[in-house]
């Protein structure tokens, strides 16, 4: 299994490794990694490891977890160049892309409790983007006069510079105390003993295990750019970040 080390320490930017394999000459599975692996609606990181021996950069252009390991996929085809098995390597994440995917997650976090709360919604999915991100839900009567005041708390709520804690409790005590636990929280199974909780102090406190911000400052504000009616009482809410 792939010491995640994103888990505890999502402000990690670089990071050292071995590879333990290389398969089809250019998916890299290493025994610690930084890169962020698709999954819970969070897109993968990208990013470069370069091989300490040599200097040699391999681009990554994604990250995916199967069966416990995480797989980094070299860009282009046939270019591992050589690496194997016992090369240590240097990771570096694209931390600008990977912080906005922070601030998107988190805010996420934020408007969707928000919309549970004042509109009693139900969320069912969501789907983070660098340029907007999707939230959908389950409501009955879809009034969307009301939107404008969802995003308004949720804004005051981000301005209040609330801190954002993460720890790790076990799978047990989880699903003893946290009456829900979400959709964001796509891939945990029930082998996982310990489930990673995300708290955002007084607003909110889920299973998650994407990457988040410190503190609701850094998201800095949103701003609810789509409504959507996705039929009976399936609703659908765009957002994205004001700068
Ligand atoms: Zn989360």
């Amino acid at each position: 299994m792939t010491e995640a080390l994103y888990f505890l320490d999502c402000y990690l930017k670089e990071f050292e490794a071995t590879v333990e394999k290389v398969t089809d000459d250019r998916f890299v599975v290493l025994d610690r990694t930084a890169f962020y692996p698709e999954s819970g609606g969070q897109p993968s990181d990208t990013g470069k490891i370069v091989r300490q021996s040599d200097r040699a950069e391999f681009d990554i252009l994604y990250a995916g977890k199967f069966n416990g390991e995480i797989s980094h996929e070299i860009a282009g085809e046939n270019i591992s160049d050589g690496l194997e098995a016992g090369d240590r390597v240097k990771g570096f994440i694209d931390w600008d892309r990977r912080y906005r995917n922070m601030r998107m997650h988190t805010a996420t976090h934020v408007i969707a409790n928000v919309i549970e709360k004042e509109a009693g919604a139900q969320i069912t999915g969501n789907q983070l983007g660098l340029d907007q991100s999707r939230v959908d839900f389950s409501l009955e009567i879809f009034d969307r006069e009301k939107f404008a005041e969802y995003e308004r708390i949720a804004n005051e709520l981000i301005s209040r510079k609330i801190p954002v804690n993460l720890y790790l409790i076990s799978h047990k005590e989880a699903k003893e105390k946290l009456s829900r636990l979400t959709t964001l929280a796509k891939g945990f199974s029930d082998e996982i003993e310990e489930v990673r909780i995300v708290e955002i102090e007084g607003v909110t406190i889920e299973a998650c295990g994407g990457t988040h911000v410190k503190n609701t400052e850094e998201i800095k504000g949103i701003k609810i750019t789509k409504l959507q009616n996705k039929g009976k009482s399936n609703r659908r809410m765009y957002f994205t970040l004001i700068n």
